[in-house]
């Protein structure tokens, strides 16, 4: 579902990606660990076109979307995208939160977006709190809302940027929990994480990034477990 081929990536004379190559199969769960300023974030930035990749091709759903030509609103349909800051609307509640996008990008009618708000709150284990605005809800139920906001949109796939680095310890765990529910329903996820438990027990395949490259990439179990380069020892040695 995700086809990344030799993706670079500069800022200025910079270069962050440095030829990039992996790929997701329809559902599966990718993780990507690795240092800071390794460019996962910029990996997962150029898959949904939030940057312009240098060079190099991304396909999405059978789309290649580094194609010039290609219509970028649609892509970004298909892919929803949860960051660590959750930026919600604060004057709307969680249900206008969840609806709003639907009604604008998606033109649905008021009725069948509140519909589809309803279930995904449901499904994030939100039904009580369709009511309340942000700043009534906990840092990680306002990140499942952000979770419900992008599965409304029907995505093919869901792309995680350290969804839970920002949220208290004890909160982390339901936020994990929801990942955990929509990758066994066989959502198609890819999901920058520090949280190497969920990497561990939920990860089809854990990719180790380095200064720009995939430095390997595995089963957890070999990953985590057993790991072929010293750089993602070193790294594991650390979070650990
Ligand atoms: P972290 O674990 O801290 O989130 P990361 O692996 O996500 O790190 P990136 O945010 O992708 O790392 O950054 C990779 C490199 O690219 C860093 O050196 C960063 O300074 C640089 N970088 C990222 N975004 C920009 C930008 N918009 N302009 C210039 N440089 C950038
Ligand atoms: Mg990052």
């Amino acid at each position: 579902a995700i086809e990344i081929r030799d993706l670079h990536k500069y800022f200025g004379r910079n270069e962050v990606l440095r030829g990039i190559d992996f790929h997701v199969e329809p559902g599966e769960v990718v993780c990507v660990i690795g240092p800071s300023g390794s460019g996962k974030s910029t990996l997962l930035r150029c898959v949904n076109l939030l940057e312009e990749p240098t060079s190099g091709t991304v396909r999405v759903a059978g789309v290649e979307i580094t194609d010039p030509e290609v219509d970028i609103d649609a892509v970004r349909r298909r892919i929803g995208m949860v960051f660590q800051a959750f930026n919600l609307f604060p004057h709307l509640t969680a249900l206008g939160n969840v609806t709003i996008a639907q009604r604008k990008v998606l033109r649905r009618g008021r009725a069948e977006a509140e519909r589809t708000a309803r279930q995904v709150l449901e499904r994030v284990g939100l039904a009580d709190k369709l009511a309340s605005y942000p700043a009534q809800l906990s840092g990680g139920q306002q990140q499942r809302v952000a979770i419900a906001r992008a599965l409304a949109m029907g995505p093919r796939v869901m792309l995680f940027d350290e969804p839970t680095s920002a949220l208290d310890p004890e909160l982390v765990g339901d936020v994990l929990g929801v990942m955990r529910e929509l990758a066994e329903e066989g959502m198609t996820m890819l999901v920058v994480t520090h949280e190497m438990s969920f990497a561990r027990e939920v990860a089809d395949r854990v990719v180790f990034m380095d200064d720009g490259v995939v430095v390997e990439e595995g089963p957890p179990g070999q990953v985590i477990a057993d790991p072929r380069h010293e750089r993602t020892r070193t790294f594991l040695s650390r979070v650990l």
